[in-house]
């Protein structure tokens, strides 16, 4: 007679991997600004309205409801040298992708006049 006991049970509950869910933070290397971001992409899931022109990192802006697809864009990488900067003013610089200050100042006589311009004002 077989006894063997052979009722294998459905792994209903494993739930386990979800529920570990890690905080993910980004991290400004120019200020060290430190906040926790939600997606780093082109294509948030909870951005309805339009899509980032660049990869970046992005927050559900905590002030509005999901579903006005608002978010907060915290920084993006330098497409130079690959840096995390935030978007302060001070840490990077958009002109068809994000520069880091440094990049930004580096790279300037590539830029439109118009552009230098803004980036003369940066002091870093
Ligand atoms: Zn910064
Ligand atoms: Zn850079």
């Amino acid at each position: 007679m077989d006894t063997k006991d052979s009722k294998e049970e459905p792994e209903k509950y494993d739930l386990k991997g979800e529920t570990e869910e890690k905080s993910k933070y980004f991290e400004c290397e120019n200020c060290n600004l430190k906040v926790k971001y939600d997606y780093f992409g082109l294509e948030p899931p909870f951005l309805t309205k339009y899509k980032l022109k660049e990869e970046s990192f992005v927050m559900k802006d905590p002030f509005t409801s999901v579903k006005k697809g608002e978010i907060l864009i915290l920084g993006a990488n330098c497409i130079k040298c690959k840096k995390c900067v935030c978007k302060d003013p001070n840490c990077s610089f958009y002109f068809n992708g994000t520069y880091c200050v440094v990049c930004a100042k580096s790279c300037i006589s590539s830029f439109p006049l118009n552009v230098q311009e803004k980036l003369n004002k940066i002091v870093i």
